[in-house]
């Protein structure tokens, strides 16, 4: 199968867009050209944002019923589609279909319905008695949204803005990653079929260029960005020259700490979805294993083992837990950090090259670090691929310190038998999503990212909405 599009969605359609320039795209197993996608140009954004401008006077007078029916509707087409899009999304990004069955299956569905449901209780005006007199308190839509999306699970973080932004009131002109963009074109039927009135939501295609320039349209009031940090500074700079608010869900480096009492058949059991969900291609992946000197041989063998027999190879095949990486750039990328780690001192306990069994496809084999310092780069830096670091700790305070030695705080578990114990360690993790016994990615909570993992909130109703009090006369 192979898949050439030239199509932006624009005003409720998939028409030719502008430019000619295009984004080859490339199977990350068997390393062949499966097709292309529009770069998008100037044109092709004004297109966009102006059907999204035109769109958005009678799409935030709608009733908050009406737009929670849409988003209803666009839950229920979903599911019916969602094995067929988490394929797609496997095919094109080489995400295992195990994970890609809930990110870009189960969780977008949930996100279209939560939000749609939020019609019975979100609440929009209200009076606010003051001594002298009081105001209508009204929460309005922000305008058009701008959303940038990475290539990682991409179903679920589009849903995770759209649902909100479509509730709140707003209209959005969407930037999917080149990696995944036929999936997100896909959803143009769906909303089509759903009802979606022409330019509520708009799809322009291409990579880093288009997303600079839409973010720098004059026509976008809000951006919502998820992707790097490094990334996402240019965009909160771009954003704060114009005073436009954004919301950024950033890198992360995050991590796991097993305390000493820790069932490890329970930490083996979450290894996977907690340190390396999506062959460590996830945002909140804790590559650090901080373990108790007093059991670190134990931990150690634990994380060796589990990787060791975990099911490797072909991302389609519903066993696998690890399957390729997204491009051979993201493979030099993980290759490089695992060669500055062989040079900054630290010792391999677990793999550290390309798997001898998958000569072709853009394979690294899960790989686990010992005698790691804080200051080497495979400790601090994100590496978005299949490498863990295990570093031993004294006492829970030690603990503390190390995860907290990071310019990162996104996710973080705490494996203990005690949860009250578990707890009060995680209470004092600067971060903005942890869990106890299991991966911090449990669906369906808003939180922010901590320090270098952004700002601004997770996507919620709030961040696609701004106040205006009328103050009325006594
Ligand atoms: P990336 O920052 O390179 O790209 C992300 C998206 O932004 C893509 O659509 C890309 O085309 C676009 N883009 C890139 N540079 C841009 C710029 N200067 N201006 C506007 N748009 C730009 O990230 P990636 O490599 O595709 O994705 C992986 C990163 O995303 C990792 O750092 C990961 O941690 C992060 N991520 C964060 C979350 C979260 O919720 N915090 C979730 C998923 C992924």
């Amino acid at each position: 199968m192979e898949s050439y599009r030239s199509e932006v969605f624009v005003e409720g359609r998939l028409e030719k867009a502008h430019s000619s320039a295009s984004v080859t795209l490339t199977s990350p197993v068997t390393e062949e050209v499966i097709g292309s996608i529009s770069d998008c140009d100037d044109v092709d954004i004004d297109r966009a944002v102006a059907a999204a401008t035109n769109a958005l006077p009678a799409w935030r007078e709608t009733s908050l019923k009406e737009r929670g029916q849409i988003l209803g509707r666009i839950a229920d087409l979903y599911e019916k589609r969602k094995d067929e899009i988490a394929e797609l999304v496997s095919w094109q990004n080489g995400a295992v279909i195990k994970r890609s069955k809930l990110s870009n299956g189960v969780m977008p569905v949930n996100a279209y319905r939560s939000n749609s449901q939020l019609a019975d209780t979100l609440e929009l005006e209200r009076f606010v008695a003051a001594v002298d007199g009081g105001s209508l308190v009204r929460r309005e839509p922000i305008g058009v949204v701008g959303a940038i999306v990475p290539w990682n699970a991409p179903q679920v973080l589009l849903a995770g803005k759209l649902a909100p932004a479509l509730i709140a009131g707003c209209t959005v002109v969407a930037k999917p990653s080149p990696e995944t963009t036929l999936d997100t074109l896909l959803l143009a039927e769906l909303f089509e079929e759903a009802g979606l009135p022409a330019g509520v939501v708009n799809f322009v295609t291409g990579g880093r260029e288009t997303g600079m320039a839409l973010v720098a349209h004059p026509g976008t009031d809000k951006i919502s960005f998820t992707g790097s940090t490094l990334a996402g500074r240019m965009v909160a700079s771009t954003c704060g020259e114009q005073l436009k608010p954004v919301t950024a869900e950033l890198g992360g480096k995050s991590a796991a700490v097993v305390l000493d009492d820790a069932d490890l058949d329970q930490f083996a059991a979450s290894l996977i979805s907690t340190c390396l969900p999506n062959t460590g291609q996830v945002c909140y992946s804790c590559t650090r294993v901080l373990a108790p000197s007093s059991r670190f041989k134990e931990v150690l063998d634990a994380v060796v083992t589990t990787l060791q027999a975990a099911p490797f190879g072909d991302p389609l095949d519903p066993n696998s837990e690890f399957g390729p990486l997204v491009t051979a750039r993201q493979r030099e990328r993980v290759e490089s950090y695992i060669q500055s780690g062989l040079e900054e001192g630290a010792l391999l306990a677990l793999g550290g090259g390309r798997p001898k069994a998958f000569p072709v496809g853009y394979y690294v084999e899960p790989t686990v670090f010992i005698d790691v310092q804080n200051s080497m780069r495979i400790f601090r830096e994100e590496i978005f691929g299949p490498v863990l670091v295990v570093v031993p700790y004294d006492d829970d305070a030690e603990a503390v310190r190390i995860a907290n030695d990071s310019t990162y705080g996104l996710g973080g578990s705490i494996f203990s038998r005690d949860i009250a114990r578990a707890t009060a360690v995680a209470r004092q993790i600067e971060t903005g999503k942890i869990a106890v016994n299991a991966s911090p990615g449990a669906p369906g909570v808003t939180t922010d990212g901590y320090k270098d993992s952004g700002f601004g909130g997770d996507d919620s109703v709030v961040a696609y909405l701004q106040t205006k009090a009328i103050a009325l006369p006594r």
